[in-house]
């Protein structure tokens, strides 16, 4: 063990590992204990700077320790922590009508949850209430959670412990491009292929199938797009079958993707989803998931229904605060320009690299994919050696989950990322792949 990890550090590993399940995963050999943040960084406790570009788990939107945020949420602890939704709540009020106002979904209504697993638990839950089926699509390598139904619709199988799901789910291509059976077609003839797949499958089941549900890009997934436009022609199909469309936004929301607010954008023909999902970033690290429905849809539930925690005054007032950031100081913005510099140095860094495949991405979403040298597999191997590396240089980044895609690495700094700091992130992810390189070259 190095000296970084000896003494508290160590000892709260053995801590760690003595009580929590094995599963719970944490990254590197020697993991971190996060002690503080302030802007794009974060400190572990021995006092290491390191510059997050994974936004905690692109869950610090704007900035860490926003004071704007911080503010709000003492203000608000100072008031009253939690009530419950069965009384008016301003902040949730406040935050429901700017949320249904962004989402583009005509006559929206909002239901807030405590995370992205439970909203889209409870998407699901509208969608087969509202069309009285219980069978979804959803695509192969997707990632929708870990609730019993929000994995038993994960395309995704390192998440599938169980085909017990109490839904049917159908997959459908869709999301990854790079490999498998379409990895070598242009756009135009994977979503035609995919699109031929989708209604193959509808065919097959009869068509009563309560919703799609996608990724925009997918995230855990490996931060692959399908082509811009691929879930418009999804969508005419859907519609013929009144089939509904959840687009699951916990990861592309809030303008993370630069060119759009939404990730449905991209494929914009569509129209806007029936459903909308969304959680991590909003809160900035207070824990804000939520549904956003056309009001026929939300409303199909018979019974009256609370979160006990969804919707609390402390997360709504974090909420409403970096959503006021976000919003006045442009990051979507900010998630385009300094997001496209990024990737144009990520490609220029990783040019006759052969540890590395592909480097894709949308705004502040970039994904490296990487690879043996030698024989081109996907290589888990080679991501773990980049983030090591990486950490060693003081930068931190994340990998996609599952077998195949925690090859990729995945890069979503907070949307205030500044030029200077994507520059020196790109250096030391330079200096990193290379050394990788070296490793397995
Ligand atoms: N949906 C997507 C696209 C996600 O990436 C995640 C988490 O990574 C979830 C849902 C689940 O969200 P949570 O971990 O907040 O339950």
């Amino acid at each position: 063990m190095s000296d970084r990890h000896t003494g508290d550090a160590a000892a709260l590993l053995r801590r760690h590992r003595a009580v929590l399940p094995e599963w719970l995963a944490l990254y590197y050999d020697e993991p971190l204990e996060i002690t503080h943040g302030e802007g794009r960084h974060v400190w572990d406790a021995e006092g290491n700077r390191y510059l997050d570009f994974f936004g905690g788990i692109l869950t610090t939107m704007t900035a860490h320790a926003l004071p704007e945020v911080t503010k709000a949420v003492s203000e608000q602890a100072g008031r009253i922590l939690h009530t419950s939704s069965l009384y008016l709540s301003r902040p949730m009020v406040e935050l429901a009508e700017r949320v249904a106002a962004l989402s583009g979904i005509p006559d929206a209504r909002v239901f807030f949850t405590t995370s992205g697993t439970e909203a889209n638990d409870t998407a699901l839950l509208l969608a087969t209430a509202y069309r009285r089926s219980n069978q979804i699509l959803a695509l192969r390598n997707s990632y929708h959670g870990r609730s019993f139904s929000a994995i038993g619709i994960t395309g995704n199988r390192s998440w599938s412990p169980t085909t017990l799901s109490p839904l049917q789910t159908l997959y459908v291509h869709g999301g990854v491009r790079t490999r498998g059976p379409y990895a070598a077609l242009d756009d135009a003839e994977f979503t035609e292929a995919c699109t031929a797949d989708l209604v193959d499958m509808l065919g097959q089941t009869g068509g009563d199938v309560a919703a799609l549900i996608a990724e925009p890009v997918q995230g855990v997934g490996g931060f692959t797009s399908p082509p811009d436009g691929l879930l418009a022609a999804f969508r005419e199909v859907l519609l013929e079958h009144g089939i509904l469309w959840i687009s699951d936004e916990v990861q592309t929301g809030w303008g993370r993707t630069g060119e759009h607010f939404w990730g449905w954008q991209a494929h914009d023909q569509a129209g806007p989803p029936d459903m909308l999902t969304f959680a991590k970033g909003i809160g900035n690290g207070m824990s804000i998931g939520g549904v956003v429905a056309r009001a026929e849809v939300m409303d199909c539930l018979p019974a009256n229904s609370i979160s006990t925690f969804g919707g609390s005054p402390i997360t709504m007032a974090a909420g409403n605060a970096n959503l006021n950031y976000l919003l006045e100081h442009d990051l979507q913005g900010n998630a385009r320009r300094v997001g496209g510099l990024l990737l144009e140095r990520l490609r220029a860094a990783s040019a006759g690299l052969g540890v590395v495949r592909e480097v894709r991405g949308r705004g502040l979403m970039a994904g490296v994919e990487l690879a043996d040298p030698h024989t081109g597999d996907p290589s888990p191997k080679a991501a773990s050696l980049v983030l090591e590396a990486a950490r060693e240089r003081g930068l931190l980044i994340g990998k996609g989950g599952g077998h195949a895609t925690s090859s990729v690495l995945r890069i979503a700094p907070p949307l205030s990322l500044t030029v200077a700091e994507a520059e020196e992130g790109a250096e030391i992810l330079e200096q990193s792949l290379r050394s990788a390189d070296n490793e397995l070259g």
